[in-house]
């Protein structure tokens, strides 16, 4: 078959023709089990019927109307939606289409409340290393994924990064995850010093890193001392969420588990659950309140946010998630499939760690368990693993950072929240016989 669609891939994947549940098909009729949701999205599993038939009915109602002029019902209802599904004291929404568009919100929006108060020197967002924050242009170059970076460097600003929260592979010997968290916050500080305090605007950080390194949680203490520094001066904390909110890991918003509120949080993949293209920036009162205090406009948009087809969308798949109680499973099923990697891959003598929160689970592929030491960037190990799991029927979410020296290979295992035992299981089979044919190939 010829193909005109630009696709990412240098041969065109295999095309999808049926999504139910936790299972996609394809054209040749192959099935198989969406061990990762695509990346983190799929949260209620594909095809229900109940967020299909609240997108016809959004589309048959008001399919579209310009936020220059309008809002909707569906928007307005989500946003409420939203607020009162966190513990967290959030006061206003901005609805987007995309993570990227989200981040660039956030970003965009931290520096219009320094401006609103008439702090015009902040302008500098920090960010960590080994952290991803979506593939516009303005989200790439504030995040810290080299890879993904690198074709582009040529055209981005200056990033300010920090030390990622990575106990596995940066925490020094004998030290504790409370004083190794303390240490990793501390290199904010630092660059925050080094930079001049009054020049930076925002600390952007995902609560659990997901792309770049693998359902990784902070350390103990890492998002307290974090906050105390941004309060310190003056610097408003921006949770990037878009993959690992949403009841993901568990709570709402992962960061509520670390008694911390940020200033702005993202939200992303599971809010529309893969149904339709929605995302969010989500602030505090203190944050709106100074665009509106002095009558300020967000100069921000784009031709399809809030758009209500998608706000429908979610809506329905947030009502799903609370009908069926599945954000109550997340941490059970998350605590299942934790125990079934252990005792697969354990004492796997390539698989040197087992982490995560909730459903957002990664293995680490290494070539030496005692050294840490990956496998070298030729292997490809995490693209092989992938490719191995996807011809026995598994699909799984890989990452790699061996091409820039700094990391390993791991796979990501996220089904949705309505995941069953039964499944948990055929997935971890799987991915160990894709882990082993993947190993078995290298040379
Ligand atoms: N932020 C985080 C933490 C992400 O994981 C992603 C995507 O993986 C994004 C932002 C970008 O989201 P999108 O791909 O929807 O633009």
């Amino acid at each position: 078959m010829t193909t005109h669609v630009f696709h990412r891939t240098p041969v065109r994947p295999a095309i999808a023709t049926e999504a139910r549940g936790i299972e996609i098909t394809d054209e040749t009729g192959k099935v198989y089990i969406d061990g990762s949701g695509g990346a983190a999205v799929s949260c209620i599993g594909h095809g229900d019927m109940r967020v299909v038939e609240a997108i016809a009915k959004q589309a048959a109602t008001v399919e579209y109307a310009h936020t220059g002029a309008f809002t909707s019902p569906p928007a307005e209802e989500l946003a409420e939606v939203l607020c009162n599904a966190t513990t967290l004291p959030m006061a206003r929404v901005f609805l987007v289409g995309s993570g990227s568009e989200a981040v660039e919100t956030a970003v965009k929006m931290a520096r219009g409340y320094h401006l609103a108060r008439g702090d015009e020197g902040r302008f500098r967002v920090i960010a960590r290393r080994q952290s991803y924050h979506g593939n516009t242009l303005g989200a790439l170059a504030r995040g810290g994924n080299f890879g993904r970076r690198a074709p582009y460097l040529p055209m981005m600003t200056e990033a300010h990064l920090v030390d990622p929260c990575f106990e596995y592979r940066h925490a020094l010997p004998g030290e504790t995850p409370e004083t190794y968290g303390r240490r990793a916050a501390d290199s904010l500080e630092a660059e925050i010093l080094r930079l001049g305090p009054e020049t930076v605007s925002a600390f952007l950080v995902e609560t659990v890193v997901g792309a770049t390194t693998g359902a990784v949680p902070p350390a103990p203490g890492y998002f307290a001392r974090i906050r105390e520094i941004c309060d310190r001066h003056g610097i408003l904390l921006i949770a990037d969420e878009v993959m690992c909110g949403v009841n993901r890991c568990g709570p709402f918003f992962a960061i509520e588990d670390e008694g911390v509120c940020p200033d702005i949080v993202t939200l992303g993949k599971g809010l529309g659950g893969g149904y339709q293209p929605i995302a969010a920036a989500m602030c505090t009162a203190a944050v709106h309140d100074a665009f509106s205090d002095v009558g300020r406009s967000f100069i921000n948009g784009h031709t399809y946010m809030a758009h209500p087809v998608a706000c429908a969308a979610a809506l329905a798949v947030q009502q799903v998630i609370r009908d069926d109680g599945l954000a109550e499973r997340v941490a059970p099923m998350g605590t299942y499939l934790k125990q079934r990697l252990e005792a697969r891959f354990g004492n796997h003598p390539y698989v040197g760690d087992i982490r995560g929160q909730g459903l957002f689970q990664a293995i680490e592929i290494v070539a030496d368990r005692n050294s840490k030491t990956p496998f070298p960037a030729t292997e490809a190990m995490a693209s092989r693993i992938f490719a191995a799991c996807r011809d026995i029927g598994l699909l799984c979410y890989p990452g790699s950072g061996t091409a820039d020296g700094t990391i390993g290979d791991h796979l990501l295992v996220a089904p949705p929240y309505s995941v069953t035992t039964a499944e948990i299981d055929t997935i971890v089979e799987r991915l160990g016989d894709g882990v082993d044919a993947g190993l078995a190939q290298a040379g």
